[in-house]
């Protein structure tokens, strides 16, 4: 599994923590991270320890997103309505969940943090998703092998790892 960030974020801080969360992550945890630099705003990323690739949205879009029914069953709405506002593709300041095969398992549908969106968006942004996994014991995803939770288990079902 491996943790991808389309970006950048819009908002100059998000970006910044979110190459701080990664760079957390990888360090403490091990976990791989990448990126899809999608919309370049904020000037180079340096000292990244993942790859970093060129990207357009729509390359994105059609790779890991469209019709993609993991992710339909993880998310609220289709990935359609969720990546696309006024028929434009709005894809980065997200942060994705990939699994072996490549196939995106979850995707935040939001930048940012829920401050600002209705109640119950912080299931769905990406600075939450992010710093709750970063901190532990995260509830969303097991920070061993990156499986999705419940947020009720023990223990992963995935690779068994006992949560603190
Ligand atoms: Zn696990």
């Amino acid at each position: 599994m491996i943790l991808r960030y389309y970006a950048d974020s819009d908002v100059r801080e998000w970006h910044d923590h979110t190459l701080r969360l990664f760079r957390t992550l990888y360090d403490t945890h091990g976990i791989a991270v990448e990126i899809d630099r999608i919309d370049e705003q904020h000037g180079p990323i340096t000292d990244f320890p993942g790859e970093i690739r060129y990207s357009t949205p729509e390359e994105v879009y059609e790779r890991d997103l469209k019709r993609n029914r993991a992710l339909n069953q993880t998310i609220d709405q289709t990935p359609s309505e969720a990546f696309k506002r006024y028929r434009k593709l709005d894809i980065a300041g997200n942060v994705a969940v990939v699994d072996d095969e490549g196939t995106v398992q979850w995707a935040s549908t939001l930048p940012g943090y829920a401050d600002g969106y209705r109640p119950g968006a912080a299931s769905q942004t990406a600075m939450d998703f992010l710093e709750d996994i970063a901190t532990d014991p995260s509830n969303r995803l097991c920070v061993e092998c990156l499986s999705l939770l419940d947020g009720d288990e023990t223990f992963c079902p995935n690779c068994g790892y006992e949560f603190p």
